[in-house]
C-alpha cells in the first residue's frame, strides 16, 4: 500500500534533510568570512587615528607660516627703516665736517657768526646723537624679530617631522591593508566557482545595505534564521528544505541568502 505522501510532503523532505553531509551553500559563509575580514582591514585603515593628525598638524603649519612672513615683514619693514636712519648720521656727520671746513677755512668771522657756528653745530650733534639711539634701537629691534623667525623656523622644521611621522605611520598600514585585502580577493575568487552566480549577486545585494553589518548570508539552524534570529513559519521552513540545495532562499524578514 502507498503510503499518504500529499498529506504531508515537507514533512517526509524535512526527515530526509534533516542532516545533510555538507551544505551545498557553505562556500558562501566562508565568502563572508572573508568579507568580513576585508570590511574589518578597511576600517583599520579608514579609521586610523593618524588620520585625524594629518590635518592637524596642516592647520598648525598654516600658522606658522603666517607668524613667520610676519616677522619676515616686520623684519624689512626695521631694516628699511634703520638703513633710512644710517643715512641721515652719515649726512649729519657730512653736514659737521663741511661746517668746520668753512669755520677753519681761514675767512675772519665775526663774533656773532662764530656763536652762530657753534650753536648750529651743537644741534647737529644733538640731531647726530638722536639719530644713533634711533638706529641703535632699531637694531635691537631687528635682533628680537630675529628670534622670532629663528622660533618659527625651529616650528616649522619640527611640524614637517611630525607630519612626515604621521604619513609615514598611514603609508605603513594602508601597505598591509592592501596585501591583506589582495590575499583575500584572491582566495574570495577561488570559493566563487562553487556558489551559483544569482546567489552571490543577492548575497552582494543585501550585504551592502544598511544595518546588515556586511553579512548578506545567514545560517538557517533550527528553523531560525542566524542572522536576524527570526524563527520561519513552519510552513515556510519546510518549503525552503524542499527546495533544491542551489536554490536562492531569504530571510522572509532580514533578506539574507540561507545557508541550509
Ligand atoms: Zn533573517
Amino acid at each position: 500500500m502507498e503510503r499518504p505522501a500529499k498529506s504531508n510532503p515537507g514533512a517526509t523532505y524535512e526527515v530526509e534533510r534533516k542532516h545533510p553531509p555538507l551544505s551545498f551553500l557553505a562556500p558562501l559563509l566562508e565568502i563572508q568570512t572573508l568579507d568580513l575580514a576585508a570590511d574589518a582591514a578597511r576600517k583599520r585603515s579608514a579609521g586610523l587615528p593618524e588620520r585625524e593628525a594629518l590635518p592637524v598638524a596642516a592647520a598648525k603649519l598654516i600658522e606658522i607660516d603666517a607668524r613667520l612672513a610676519a616677522a619676515q615683514a616686520d623684519r624689512a619693514l626695521r631694516e628699511a627703516e634703520e638703513e633710512e636712519v644710517g643715512i641721515a648720521v652719515s649726512q649729519i656727520v657730512k653736514d659737521i665736517e663741511a661746517a668746520e671746513v668753512e669755520r677753519y677755512s681761514g675767512k675772519r668771522k665775526n663774533q656773532d657768526e662764530a656763536s652762530a657756528h657753534k650753536e648750529a653745530q651743537e644741534k647737529l650733534h644733538e640731531k647726530q646723537t638722536a639719530y644713533e639711539e634711533q638706529e641703535m634701537a632699531l637694531l635691537e629691534a631687528i635682533e628680537a624679530v630675529d628670534d622670532r623667525i629663528r622660533e618659527q623656523e625651529a616650528a616649522r622644521a619640527a611640524n614637517r617631522v611630525d607630519a612626515e611621522g604621521i604619513e609615514q605611520a598611514i603609508r605603513k598600514v594602508e601597505q598591509e591593508v592592501s596585501v591583506e585585502l589582495e590575499g583575500l580577493a584572491k582566495e574570495r575568487q577561488g570559493i566563487m566557482a562553487s556558489v551559483p552566480d544569482d546567489i552571490i549577486s543577492t548575497y552582494d545585494r543585501v550585504r551592502g545595505q544598511a544595518q546588515k553589518g556586511g553579512r548578506g548570508a545567514a545560517t538557517l539552524a533550527d528553523g531560525r534564521c542566524g542572522g536576524c534570529r527570526i524563527k520561519l513559519p513552519s510552513l515556510e521552513k519546510t518549503k525552503m528544505l524542499a527546495s533544491p540545495e542551489d536554490a536562492l532562499i531569504q530571510c522572509p524578514q532580514c533578506r539574507r541568502v540561507l545557508v541550509r
